[in-house]
């Protein structure tokens, strides 16, 4: 069970949080293990943790642990609500050390005006590590049995550090070690999310949104049941309700689906999410913490939306595009593969891609190493670059059987100009890239067209 960071955003958020936790162990059979407990920072702390590093950086050190204050006191005024006594001493204490280490960081690097990507990722951990001693201490005060678990000696990962990938072996290993113990003596483990260790035991982070991700890594290691998300929203939607007004809940969607909207800007889940939970077979749903009544969005291998051709829309904004244009070279055997080693040089990766005769136009998301990209394209072919565009992905299992699907989704988007079209081999996706100012209304259109009349 993953709880998001709204889920645990104060008093109230972390009372429906033991609530669905002791009701879980009500309704399961005695012989079955209690559930594992993944929790995020709780909301916004992971940004503010973020902004204590750039204060760090910049030599604001009054800056960074007045900031880092803040953090710490909101934690111990949130303990002080949810126990009392002697565990609410014993938690105030344990998240003092937690804050302390960190504060510790601030003051050794804010005078080298340096924090490399290592110790942003240690700074960053303190939100996961604070939240989940808290949730523990308060899912004890209600009467659940329960035990903290440093995630750091549960996930191991490699060395790339703020967007580490799991050892999915050295995890296991772990898990096994770490959390069967705590299972047999009937305790919920609870463990924060997005965060691990490398081999030799230096703390990492999986990327932004990652504990959806330590979720499916721990359920895939315990080889659960069912891996369930508990988030502020009922489900998977036909679209982000930020962009779209009123959009429907998805009651079930395959793996590949789920992964191709998380991929495309479905924030609900972590990209990778699925990956693990597919590897195992694990159904993974998608609840309310606020109404956890609600069925949310099951997710499964073989699942059929029952809402027509379309499944769902996404859309990911920011985006770069790059135009490479070679009319001497473009048919040369070689080129594509000479192009695509410049991306993998520079550790890029390329979401879309469209040719012409003599041009390849790609995407790329995390824009941070284009410049050099670009230099290094223009030693054998032009190059130009368009930023601020976006892209929208229209997902369905069914796309491929409706001949008609792509025509409607262009004619819907009407005299939005579009930048790029492709329609991939599996035909599950249609994706268009447009400008990001059109995102909203093209949105908007492509789920009146597909979905029904928002208002
Ligand atoms: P948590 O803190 O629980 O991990 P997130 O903010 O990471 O929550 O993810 C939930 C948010 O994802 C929702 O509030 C919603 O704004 C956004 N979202 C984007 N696309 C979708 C979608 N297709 N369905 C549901 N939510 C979506
Ligand atoms: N707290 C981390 C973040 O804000 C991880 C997560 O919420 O899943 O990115
Ligand atoms: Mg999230």
């Amino acid at each position: 069970m993953k709880f998001g960071g709204t889920s645990v955003a104060d008093e109230a958020a972390i009372g429906r949080v033991t609530a669905i936790v002791r009701r879980q162990l009500e309704r399961q059979p005695a012989s079955d293990s209690p559930p594992l407990i993944v929790v995020s920072a709780l909301s916004k702390v992971t940004d503010g943790l973020l902004q204590v590093a750039r204060f760090t950086a910049e030599g604001d050190r009054d800056q960074a642990l007045t900031r880092l204050g803040e953090l710490a006191d909101r934690h111990v005024a949130i303990a002080a609500t949810v126990t009392s006594g002697a565990r609410l001493a014993a938690v105030t204490r344990d998240l003092h050390a937690e804050f302390t280490a960190t504060s510790d960081i601030v003051r050794a690097l804010s005078s080298l005006h340096d924090v490399s990507p290592r110790l942003l990722d240690a700074i960053a951990s303190t939100g996961e590590l604070a939240s989940s001693r808290l949730l523990a201490a308060a899912l004890s005060e209600s009467g659940v049995p329960a035990a903290w678990v440093d995630a750091r000696e549960v996930l191991q990962t490699d060395a790339e550090f703020t967007c580490a990938a799991p050892d999915m072996d050295g995890t296991h290993a772990r898990a096994r070690l770490k959390l069967a113990p705590v299972a047999a003596r009937g305790d919920v483990a609870v463990l924060g999310g997005f965060i691990g260790t490398t081999g030799d035991g230096v703390t990492t982070t999986l990327g932004r949104g990652g504990s959806d991700y330590s979720a499916a890594i721990f359920g895939a290691c315990l080889d659960v049941s069912e891996i369930q998300i508990w988030t502020d929203v009922d489900g998977m939607l036909t679209a982000d309700p930020r962009v779209v007004p009123q959009p429907r809940l998805v009651p079930q969607l395959s793996f590949a689906e789920a992964s191709e909207l998380a991929y495309f800007g479905a924030k609900v889940l972590h990209p990778s999410t699925i990956l693990p939970a597919v590897s195992k077979n694990i159904p993974v749903r998608i609840l309310n913490s606020r109404q956890p009544n609600l069925p949310g969005t099951l997710i499964t291998a073989d699942a059929r939306s029952s809402q027509g051709t379309l499944t769902a829309l996404a859309c990911k904004r920011d985006v770069t595009v790059i135009d490479i244009t070679s009319t001497r070279m473009f048919m040369a055997h070689g080129f594509l593969s000479r192009l695509f080693d410049v991306f993998e040089r520079f550790k890029t990766a390329v979401d879309v891609v469209t040719t012409s005769e003599v041009s390849v136009s790609v995407t790329v998301d995390d824009a941070r190493r284009v410049e050099p990209i670009v230099e290094n394209l223009r030693a054998f072919a032009e190059v130009s670059q368009e930023r601020e565009m976006a892209i929208i992905c229209a997902v369905g299992e069914d796309i491929h059987d409706d001949p008609t699907a792509f025509g409607r989704a262009v004619s819907a988007l009407g005299s939005i100009p579009l930048r790029m079209v492709s329609q991939a081999a599996s035909r599950r996706n249609i994706t268009f890239v447009l400008r990001d100012a059109d995102v909203q209304q093209a949105m908007v259109q492509l789920h009146d067209a597909f979905f029904g009349t928002t208002n």
